[in-house]
């Protein structure tokens, strides 16, 4: 399971993506079919790739940080491309509404996160784990982090492509 913080600490420069060719590999992350790309040592599906490349370039603009501690991120993944799935023209007006308002919701928790961690920014956060130093983390243990990565819709947009791929490779097209 992802630890967003202990995540953050990895080395400067090492959390970016490269492509991978075994779609049908299962994802690291939320354990659906469509894992192509790989981020350190974790091959990963399009939707959850954010989530750990934090060392993209435009990371804030694709993700943000929301506080969520009941949901893990591969399940967190597997909501946020079901509704994403649902926004596609071919549903109804009311199904599309409703995805909207759920993926709305999920955005509204990036306050959550500022208010405890004073940002929903991910490079943000990424900087602040790398400076922190390693004897204030001790009492972590091995806790996991309430903080998750949502994937926002500039990402769903920039990568549409892959994304209506990754729903006929997991049969919802
Ligand atoms: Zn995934």
């Amino acid at each position: 399971m992802l630890d967003l913080i202990s995540h953050c600490r990895a080395l400067r420069g090492t959390l970016k993506p490269t492509a991978e060719a075994t779609v049908a590999t299962e994802c690291a992350c939320c354990g659906l079919p469509g894992a192509s790309i790989r981020v350190g040592d974790d091959l990963l599906c399009m939707i959850c790739v954010p989530a750990f490349a934090l060392d993209t370039p435009d990371i804030d603009t694709m993700a943000g940080v929301i506080w969520m501690p009941q949901m893990d991120q591969g399940v967190l993944s597997r909501l946020v491309c079901a509704a994403h799935a649902a926004l596609r023209p071919q549903n109804t007006a009311e199904v599309q509404e409703r995805a909207r308002n759920a993926l709305d919701s999920l955005a509204d928790l990036r306050s959550a996160s500022r208010r405890r961690v004073g940002t929903y920014q991910p490079s943000v956060l990424r900087e602040t784990a790398l400076t922190v130093p390693a004897h204030s983390l001790i009492k972590r243990r091995d806790r996991l982090s309430g903080l998750r990565i949502l994937v926002l819709d500039a990402w769903f947009q920039t990568e549409a492509r892959d994304f209506a791929a990754l729903l006929t490779l997991r049969g919802n097209a």
